[in-house]
């Protein structure tokens, strides 16, 4: 039975769709005003895995995650670049979705962008301005009235008065009746981008987008509503607000938030300039390694990423798929022979307990942890010669963990990238490896102790390690990590 930790009521509680089998999703998405960083990436691998797992149980999902594409930070951004503001955000979604897409995020059902939902955005703040929930003012913005929804701040739990506003960016504007009103549509400025409205040219506030979308896409009533936690107050609250204002039902009946991304201890800030661009992630390592890195702790809590993780991860990543690799060429050799007992338990034991690792809360933090274990018993079935065990083993583990978008690329594909790029490091070539190998070979067989060693010291020490194998075998290799 699939617990989850809802934010709402502050507990894990039983999962249970407000309608059978169908699970209706929407996810804060990314503001078009920058290069997508680990953070964002951290969210939407969450949300991608969560919405997996609910297939893999056997959910109907309709996932939703927007883009805001229309936002000050972006006329800012693009003010500074000379650009069009609506070119820029297209720029940026088109580089996220490229980058999504190579680590291996599966697409939305829908990914909506605001600008095209600013009609039904304008329909529901005209409905709420209607049913006494928000006031336009003389300068052409509109707010919502916080004093006429008497639940507002229970969500974040805060209390009334200062706390409520701490969390509000900036809203000073003319015409707000109560400091704790927050906009749903601004006036546009000079030269700023807008939409008409009946209270004039302007453009959508922020928190009403995602209400908007939401319920365009799913209904009244979500059975997830997923963001990052630093969304809870104010954006998450005013959809809350908003919503519940409008519909008189409930908004969404699970709140799920996904911790912070730190950079070596520390929030990643323009100032500190730590910030990692998933483009440049990428460049480095394949999507596995940095979705391991990701997967490795529990959604709820913050990750910290510190100064080698990805290296010491691609490490694993490229044993895991090794062993992969040398477990098909071993089953070709020996003609495909059938899995015995022990395959078939150890694979009924990994699905159970992936099971119950991501019935709690999707505790992705246990199953990867599960993972390194399972990858020990493979070893011992091959070193056993157990070929048919180990390729049974092997198939389940990329059935089970495909379910978080793991261990589902080509093999040799993989080694064969993270190889070559530490060859290019050590600055030997594949060559000169080889024949370095072939010597050390020869001089073992001649019992020349001292030369081999003398070989095998020097490759070490430029990154290219000789193995030999349990069952006598002996192969060249690159030394991943720092
Ligand atoms: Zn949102």
């Amino acid at each position: 039975m699939l617990k989850v930790y809802n934010v709402l009521n502050r507990k894990k509680e039983e999962f249970k769709p407000v309608s059978g089998n169908e699970v209706k999703m929407y996810a804060c998405g990314i503001t078009a005003s920058g290069k997508a960083h680990i953070g964002h990436a951290y969210q939407a691998v969450i949300f991608d895995v969560i919405r997996s797992y609910l297939e893999y149980i056997g959910y109907d999902v309709t996932y939703v995650r927007n883009y805001t594409d229309v936002d000050d930070k972006i006329i800012i951004r693009a003010r500074e670049l000379g650009v069009d503001p609506r070119q820029y955000a297209e720029l940026i979604m088109a580089g996220i979705d490229r980058e999504f897409e190579e680590l291996g995020i599966h697409p939305p059902t829908v990914c909506s962008r605001a600008t095209e939902c600013v009609e039904d955005m304008i329909n529901f703040i005209q409905k709420l301005i209607d049913g006494g929930h928000a006031y336009p003012t003389e300068y052409g913005d509109v707010y919502f009235d916080v004093e006429s929804f008497p639940g507002y701040g229970k969500f974040s739990n805060r209390l009334e008065g200062e706390e409520l506003l701490s969390g509000v960016r900036n809203e000073t504007e003319p015409g707000k009746r109560n400091d704790r009103d927050f906009a749903l549509w601004k006036h546009a400025g000079d030269d700023e981008i807008f939409w008409e409205s009946p209270w004039g040219k302007g453009r959508p506030g922020w928190h009403i987008e995602c209400s908007t979308m939401s319920m365009k896409f799913l209904g009244e009533t979500l059975d997830i509503h997923g963001g990052g936690k630093d969304l809870i107050f104010p954006h998450h609250e005013n959809e809350i607000a908003q919503s519940e204002a409008l519909t008189g039902k409930q908004f969404a009946k699970y709140w799920l938030h996904n911790g912070l991304v730190k950079v070596n201890g520390q929030k990643m800030s323009k100032s500190l300039g730590n910030g990692i661009l998933l483009e440049d992630l990428l460049k480095e390592f394949p999507g596995d390694v940095i979705k391991l890195t990701l997967l490795m702790n529990s959604y709820r809590s913050d990750i910290n990423i510190m100064d080698g993780i990805f290296d010491s991860n691609e490490s694993k990543i490229y044993d895991i798929y090794r062993l992969f690799a040398k477990i098909d060429r071993r089953a070709e050799e020996e003609g495909n022979p059938e899995s015995g007992q022990q395959g078939k338990d150890l694979s009924e034991r990994i699905r159970r307990e992936f099971t119950e690792a991501m019935d709690n809360d999707f505790n992705t933090a246990v199953a990867v942890a599960n993972l390194f274990g399972y990858y020990s018993e493979l070893q011992k079935l091959l070193a056993k010669n157990l070929i048919g065990d180990a390729v049974e083993v092997k198939k389940t583990l990329q059935e089970v963990y495909g379910v978080l978008r793991l261990l589902n690329s080509d093999p040799s594909e993989i080694t064969d990238r993270i190889k070559a790029k530490y060859l290019a490091k050590s600055g030997v070539t594949e060559k000169e490896a080889a024949d370095a190998f072939e010597k050390w070979l020869a001089f073992k067989g001649e019992k020349d102790f001292a030369s081999a060693d003398g070989i095998r010291n020097g490759m070490l020490e430029k990154g290219i390690v000789f193995v030999t194998e349990r069952g006598g075998g002996a192969y060249w290799d690159v030394k991943i990590g720092k």
